[in-house]
């Protein structure tokens, strides 16, 4: 084997094509399709028409919940949910997050608080949440990491007994379910997912948020539309936050596939695991017991000990190999220079600097063959066999080697 070098020592890649972190996953596209595409055009109705009803419908009834209001992103979706709710205050939520979260709070001047996470789930925990929830906090705004849920039940109980709401960003969990097999979507006061272009179910750009309260539903349908309730008099501060026709027939057209490819990504992500579970200095995002991921992203985490490599060289030596990898989430929300008012005392978010410090997001895309997968983890083995000499040439070249 040590004959064969990786890439970055010279060596020459095993993978003769470039392969992308990911890939947008859309249905093909048949008569049907196109027709749906023609209806809009003929229907004289390029938003607000046949489609968005269908799509909302559609959600609704996937995920089982009463209503699913679409949006015009997962960003425009958490932050006219959390104006609707018209809160003050303080925003409970993980640092370890995509940071449309924290925008869709500081867009409402809600003011973040920054919770700790599991090392193993990525989850915001009920524990480190309650640690910093106050009488001044006026929601907690939990996250399920890369779409796994996070611990809802713990969190609902923390928000119950302070008379708060519990909002979860769920941008990543569509098609995902709690341990309990319900989907996701169906707990808290809503839930919001996001459809763009990287997640598992997409139309182009879009959000949609879920919700089994009417009125909750009933206002955030007046305040994407400016917040006009039809008669010109508006009753909130609401925006243009309407998702177009056009992709509201891309999502319908996508969505009746969206349990096949959950399959897939579940299957992909299986076979990553059987080749590295093995492999000192890998560690896997832990899922919790019976609940389903959807994999929006397959992140490890590299611990450099063990591994003989930090995260960065290893990424770098899998760039050399026309292997691409993403950095989600680091750095995290409280090092991000926009909250640099908001951040945290050094160590007070332990867990949250180490996942951000080793994760690594891996390819997963539609119709990854398993040879990818095995040729991929090879790679990383070969890279891991040669880590004494990467690293050598690593301290003396710069850090991303
Ligand atoms: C993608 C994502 C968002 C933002 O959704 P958009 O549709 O891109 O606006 C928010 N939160 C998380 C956790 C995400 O992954």
């Amino acid at each position: 084997m040590s004959a064969d070098k990786p890439a970055i020592l010279g060596g020459t890649p095993i993978l003769s094509e470039k392969v992308p972190v990911t890939r947008p996953t859309v249905a093909p596209r048949g008569p049907e399709f196109y027709q749906a595409v023609d209806r809009v055009f003929t229907s004289g109705f390029l938003t607000k028409g046949a489609e968005l009803e269908g799509f909302e419908h559609e959600v609704a009834a996937f995920v089982g919940v009463r209503n699913a209001v679409a949006v015009s992103s997962g960003t425009m979706g958490l932050t006219l949910t959390l104006r609707c709710l018209g809160l003050l205050g303080h925003a409970v939520m993980p640092s370890f997050t995509f940071m449309a979260t924290g925008h869709a709070a500081r867009w409402n001047g809600l003011e973040p608080r920054f919770a700790d996470i599991d090392p193993h789930t990525f989850a915001m925990t009920p524990r480190a949440a309650d640690s910093v929830t106050t009488t001044e906090t006026a929601l907690v705004l939990a996250v399920h990491p890369f779409g796994a849920p996070c611990e809802v039940d713990e969190l609902q109980n923390l928000c119950t007994s302070r008379g708060i709401p519990l909002i979860l960003d769920a941008a990543a969990a569509l098609g995902g379910c709690y341990p309990d097999g319900s989907r996701i979507g169906t707990k808290g006061l809503a839930e919001i997912f996001s459809l763009s272009p990287t997640k598992p179910l997409t139309c182009g750009e879009g959000g949609i948020i879920v919700t089994n309260d009417d009125d909750l539903a009933k206002e955030l349908r007046i305040a994407r539309e400016y917040g006009n309730p039809g008669n010109h008099n508006s009753v909130v501060i609401g925006l243009n936050g309407r998702m177009p026709e056009l992709s509201a027939a891309l999502g319908r057209h996508n969505l009746p596939l969206l349990p096949e490819w959950l399959a897939w990504r579940a299957e992909a992500a299986a076979r990553y695991q059987d080749n590295l579970h093995d492999t000192e200095g890998i560690a896997f995002q832990r899922i919790p017991h019976t609940a389903k991921s959807t994999y929006k992203d397959l992140c490890v985490i590299i611990d450099r000990e063990l591994f003989g490599l930090s995260r960065d060289v290893l990424a770098g030596a899998l760039h050399q190999e026309g292997i691409t990898t993403r950095r989600y989430f680091d750095p995290p929300l409280h090092r991000q220079a926009a909250y640099r008012q908001w951040t945290v005392a050094p160590g007070a978010l332990p867990h949250t600097e180490s996942v951000a410090d080793g994760i690594l997001s891996l390819p997963l895309l539609p119709d990854m063959a398993a040879d990818l997968v095995d040729q991929i983890c090879s790679v990383i083995l070969r890279i891991r066999e040669h880590s004494a000499e990467i690293s050598h040439r690593a301290a003396r070249g710069g850090a991303d080697g």
